[in-house]
């Protein structure tokens, strides 16, 4: 079953690849940034400076919402040194709140205290933690907990922390994505550790992107038997298969389920989400990994803003399943 499993990773891992840099006018460049790498694909007359300009962006991000960065400003408020919230982490903060409660809590920036417990932090070993403990910290976890006041934070018990691991990815790929479109270069691929932003089109066509779905050789893996355009869209992935730990044969990942503080057992292997923007689409990947497919399901019935679509993969046996809702590509 685990060897199954390890397939479905390395070909969901990536879940989202990029095709067509090659035509005329076509460039591109990558780099590292939040903690994994990113490429940038335009079409358009070259321009030597950007690779830099999009660079200082992310560094900006990365200031602004790094729990790895002791100076950065989450880590700031998370000490308690400031209660100030820059304009990004509001709107980001705002944002997160709304996704927690259009997903009935699924989404939960606050559950930084026990991303740490678990180990999915910053410091700490990765392992099971007592149910005592996970008591005792999910008293400071929640959204209740936190408000925000003439742009500044507010927090009902001083223990409270932040965790936008979840949603700055996205955050990062729109704001590139605007910096780019300012800089009129409407034509344009974001994508920043799998998430990604396609903005106009790539010499008249709508740029592919393709979701890598398994196979039972590794050479699968280069392929993608899934593609579609999008254009204006945004989409993001979120899974069990990157970071986890295994303990006495159970695999503990780093989606935390905010009801029970604990990691999120399920069949669900993989999330892939579209949206009008990426950041909305990383954090409501990251929900519907709590929530299920079925859960996901049903909310996805009802409404949800940002003109989310879904596509879930899921282990069904010793096989898996791909179920996507209507209006994913
Ligand atoms: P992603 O890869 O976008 O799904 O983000 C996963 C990361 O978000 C984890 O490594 C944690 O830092 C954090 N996280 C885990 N569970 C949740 C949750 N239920 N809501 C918000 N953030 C979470
Ligand atoms: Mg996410």
């Amino acid at each position: 079953m685990m060897k199954k499993y390890l397939v479905l990773i390395l070909l969901t891992a990536g879940a989202v690849s990029l095709s067509g840099c090659r035509g005329r006018n076509v460039r591109r460049f990558a780099g590292t940034a939040l903690g994994t790498t990113y490429s940038i694909t335009y079409v358009g007359a070259p321009d030597k400076g950007l690779p830099d300009e999009v660079d200082s962006v992310l560094r900006m991000v990365e200031g602004e919402f790094s729990i790895f960065d002791s100076n950065s400003a989450v880590s700031k408020i998370n000490r308690g040194e400031t209660a100030a919230l820059p304009p990004d982490l509001e709107a980001v903060l705002n944002l997160s709140q709304q996704v927690s409660r259009l997903t009935g809590g699924a989404f939960d920036c606050t559950l930084h205290p026990l991303t740490e417990l678990w180990g999915f932090g910053h410091q700490g070993r990765k392992q099971v933690a007592p149910a005592s403990v996970i008591d005792s910290v999910k008293r400071f976890v929640g959204f209740g907990l936190i408000s925000v006041e003439n742009h500044r934070i507010v927090k009902a018990d001083p223990r409270v922390t932040l965790d936008f691991n979840a949603i700055a990815k996205g955050f990062a790929v729109d704001k590139v994505s605007q910096y780019l479109e300012g800089k009129g270069i409407a034509d344009h691929l974001v994508e920043i550790g799998g998430e990604v932003m396609a903005c106009g089109t790539k010499n008249g066509r709508p740029w592919k992107i393709g979701i890598q779905t398994p196979t039972e050789t590794a050479d699968g893996a280069l392929e993608s038997d899934y593609v579609f355009g999008l254009s204006g869209r945004a989409v993001a992935t979120s899974g069990d298969y990157r970071n986890y730990f295994e303990s006495d044969g159970v695999r503990y990942a780093h989606i935390i389920d905010p009801s029970t503080g604990r990691p999120k057992q399920s069949k669900l292997l993989s999330v892939t989400v579209v949206a009008d923007n990426c950041a909305a689409a990383d954090a409501f990947a990251t929900a519907f990994m709590v929530l299920g497919a079925d859960g996901s399901k049903a909310l996805l019935d009802g409404r949800l803003p940002y003109g989310i679509g879904a596509c879930f993969i899921s282990a069904d046996g010793k096989s898996f399943r791909i179920e996507r809702t209507e209006n994913f590509p």
